[in-house]
């Protein structure tokens, strides 16, 4: 009897050890189920932008946040790169989803030309443009640079390498008839070019960006900055070879002491993407984006050009269906 009792009370606990073990194990398998589910569901938007000092970055922030506040599921983020032609490469190899770029580079890609010659990318989208980005070649009044043809035989910031702007100055220089040969060549970011340029090691720089921009508006906050005009024929001469530039002006007092007018050119910032972005995805991206402009204007001046009427302004790639879908809605 006494040897039965025992033996139920084991078996007993041993059946209420069993059944609370299934349960709890049953519990954390549903609760994985979960976590893997929500992951499944979790789409990542990675946006390529460029250096902090320019203006993707701070632009490429905010549109993080609209579309991780207006489409469910999406998990965006922004990261700072080299800028345009780095940022198409990172789109090709999947690294991220999105990529802020210049419309020249973005054309030269999709159709294996200039920097991509031999090296198209296929399947390379617009989304949209977004503002201008002018060419601004700074200097400081004490360097005595006057005229691009100054340049000869100085150091000057061409751009990170693989940026948008290195390939503008190259082109620039070259339509001035000045080469890489001519002069020190330095491959740095917007933020480094500020620095030295404030250092005195390098002489001039070159930033496109939409203007203000935050690295000149840095160096003007300590030291007399001049920009540097491309002339009317220089301008000429460029746009026969490369459409993408149209002639701008840098209008007076956009930065400190800047107190004339500075003739300049552009071309336009605009955001690729992939055709493996589905359609779905890219329709709640623009949609989002264009009905949250005020964080963009909210994140740099740039913001209140972006506008849905202007969004097919200088589009030099093929649309993405999504994006085409929500523009001719
Ligand atoms: N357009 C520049 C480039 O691709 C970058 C501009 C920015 O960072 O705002 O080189």
């Amino acid at each position: 009897m006494k040897l039965f009792k025992r033996g139920f009370l084991v078996l007993a606990i041993f059946s209420l050890l069993a059944m609370l073990l299934t349960g709890c194990g049953a519990k954390q398998q549903a609760g994985e189920n979960n976590e893997q589910s929500e992951q499944a569901e979790k789409v990542f938007v990675n946006i390529a932008t460029g250096g902090t000092a320019g203006v993707y970055y701070p632009l490429g922030g905010a549109m993080a946040e609209i579309l991780n506040k207006n489409i469910d599921g999406v998990n965006a983020t922004a990261q700072s790169t080299g800028a345009s032609v780095a940022n198409i490469n990172m789109l090709k190899d999947g690294s991220v989803q999105m990529a802020f770029v210049q419309n020249d580079i973005a054309y030269y890609a999709a159709n294996g030309t200039e920097m991509f010659k031999d090296q198209k990318v296929e399947g390379l989208k617009g989304l949209a443009t977004l503002y201008p980005e002018t060419i601004q070649i700074v200097t400081l009044d004490k360097t005595g640079i006057n005229s691009i043809a100054d340049l000869k035989g100085k150091r000057v910031a061409v751009g990170a390498a693989g940026s948008g702007t290195e390939a503008n100055a190259r082109q620039i220089l070259n339509a001035s008839d000045i080469t890489y040969d001519d002069i020190t060549v330095q491959y740095l970011s917007f933020a480094e070019a500020a620095s030295n340029l404030k250092d005195g090691n390098v002489d001039a720089a070159f930033v496109t960006a939409g203007f203000p921009t935050a690295a000149i508006q840095d160096i003007a906050a300590q030291h007399n900055v001049v920009l540097l005009p491309v002339p009317g024929d220089v301008a000429d001469k460029l746009m026969q070879d490369y459409s993408f530039y149209t002639k701008v002006t840098i209008p007076a007092g956009t930065y400190p002491k800047q107190d004339s007018d500075v003739e300049a050119v552009s071309v336009m910032s605009m955001l690729a993407v992939t055709d493996a972005m589905d359609e779905q995805l890219a329709y709640n991206i623009a949609k989002a984006i264009y009905s949250n402009l005020d964080a963009l204007k909210a994140a740099h001046s740039v913001g209140a050009m972006i506008t849905k009427e202007k969004a097919q302004e200088g589009m030099s790639i093929p649309l993405h269906p999504g994006a085409e879908k929500f523009f001719n809605e």
